[in-house]
């Protein structure tokens, strides 16, 4: 039998009326059978998600204070879904014992762990599926990577038929302490799961039909993407357009799994397809993605070039504080390291006194509150011209250029501007290559 894998996210669970949402989609395909869900997300823009509200549990719960006010919305929003869908369970029991928990445990990935747990026994009750606990069956080797004994315990609990909820989001380590992946981070267990099962495809069911050019909230009404390599979406979704996981790549890509993003609110909507390979469409530009709160390091040393160990010498720099980089843009005498300010942290000093101390620059200057912006496309790099029509765009808006990074991954052209710039460079990038 066919077996696909949904994961549905937060929006698509936010309340009782996107349950039945969900429990449609499912019912319209006997092989959607395996189903991935988050914690109930936000039901307004003013609203929120159940997994913040979680973690405000937990800080009250670990300073010895009160969770009772905010507990109570939570507890709020599963008692109204419970009743409006008439789903029998014990809703009551299973929310007070999770707040006695809380109140005794208040580990971070346990009590964030508790919305996607709740939504899931709900959901898999309503449907009368087969509530399958991640706690059992992903196994986290440490913060970033789970174990591959995953997914023969993935595939020995879930049945060749039948049907299956799984909890995203979380998981255990080799002892049985709740682990967590990032926030979001319910796509990766959708696509272990798939991975795991050997789905034929993984759908996954979001609140936009499918990967959009550009991020919506930033470009108006985008055309949508039909299909994309998962080399671009990696690029994408790495540079901000958070419609899937970076990481949730992998599992499916791997074993050549297709990911089909689809929208939950408008189930007949075609969606993105995402596959290993395709045809360069006539379109150059796939998407567009970007990210705002870079911090650039420019360092300049007249013939560093010839200096053997230059560039290992200043990266090292970088390592041994414990920060990652994203960009090193390097000229004849200059090479400058773009780090985000997020994973900088309070260490800029730190890392300015390293550098004279061990390169001793000519100069070193710093240029902070950056915005990078990827254009990708696969067919991008055979097109004469691309880079002239983009550079010429931003020319025209009056933007200043203060990085340009066409990159060895052949796939994109990447553009430093200042934060204020941002939603401008976006725009006009999306007016030159679509419009
Ligand atoms: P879910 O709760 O289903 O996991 P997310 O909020 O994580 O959904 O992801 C969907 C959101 O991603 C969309 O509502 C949209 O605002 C945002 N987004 C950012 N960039 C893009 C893009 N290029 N295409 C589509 N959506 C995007
Ligand atoms: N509920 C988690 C979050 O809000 C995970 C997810 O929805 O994917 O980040
Ligand atoms: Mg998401």
């Amino acid at each position: 039998m066919n077996t696909k894998v949904c994961k549905f996210g937060g929006t698509s669970l936010a309340n009782a009326e996107q349950f039945k949402k969900v429990r449609a989609i499912i019912e319209a395909d006997p092989s959607r059978r395996v189903i991935v869900l988050s914690a109930p997300g936000k039901r307004n823009d003013n609203d929120q998600k159940i997994t913040d509200l979680l973690l405000v549990c937990q800080e009250l719960a670990d300073q010895g204070l009160e969770i009772e006010p905010v507990f109570n919305r939570i507890r709020e929003r599963f008692i109204e879904i419970v009743e409006e869908l008439k789903i029998s369970i014990d809703i009551i029991e299973l929310l007070n014992e999770t707040e006695r928990l809380i109140i005794d445990t208040p580990i971070k990935a346990f009590v964030a762990s508790r919305g996607e747990y709740l939504s899931a026994k709900v959901f898999a009750a309503w449907i009368d599926a087969e509530f399958i606990e991640p706690a059992e069956t992903i196994v986290f080797r440490n913060e970033e990577h789970i174990c591959p004994s995953t997914y023969p315990k993935l595939s020995k609990r879930i049945g060749e038929t039948g049907l299956y909820v799984v909890p995203g989001f979380y998981g255990a380590d080799e002892n049985g302490l709740i682990k967590i992946f990032p926030r979001g981070g319910s796509d990766i267990t959708g696509a272990i799961t798939a991975r795991a099962v050997e789905a034929d495809v993984y759908e996954n069911w979001t609140d936009v039909s499918g990967f959009l050019m550009a991020d919506p909230r930033i470009v108006n009404n985008p055309e949508s993407i039909k299909e994309l390599t998962y080399k671009e979406l990696r690029e994408l979704s790495y540079m901000g357009a958070t419609v899937l996981h970076d990481e949730a790549i992998f599992p499916v890509r791997d074993v050549g799994i297709p990911i089909e993003i689809k929208n939950t609110n408008k189930p007949s909507a075609r969606g993105t397809r995402i596959v290993s390979s395709r045809e360069p469409s006539e379109r150059i530009v796939t998407g567009i993605a970007g990210l705002k709160n870079f911090v650039m390091f420019q360092i300049e040393k007249t013939l560093m070039n010839k200096m053997v160990g230059f560039g290992r010498n200043v990266l090292q720099i970088f390592e041994s504080r414990n920060i990652s980089y994203d960009h090193t843009p390097t000229g004849i005498d200059t090479m400058s390291v773009v780090v985000r300010a997020d994973n900088l942290g309070d260490k800029l000093d730190l890392v300015i006194d390293d550098i004279n101390r061990t390169i001793e620059p000519d100069r070193i200057d710093i240029v902070s509150n950056l915005a990078i912006i990827a254009t990708v496309g696969v067919g991008m790099v055979h097109h004469v011209g691309t880079a002239g029509k983009l550079f010429t765009a931003l020319a025209d808006e009056g933007i200043n250029i203060r990085i340009i990074d066409q990159g060895s991954s052949e796939i994109n052209i990447i553009v430093g501007v200042n934060n204020k710039d941002y939603e401008k460079t976006i725009n006009a990038i999306y007016r030159t290559f679509v419009k």
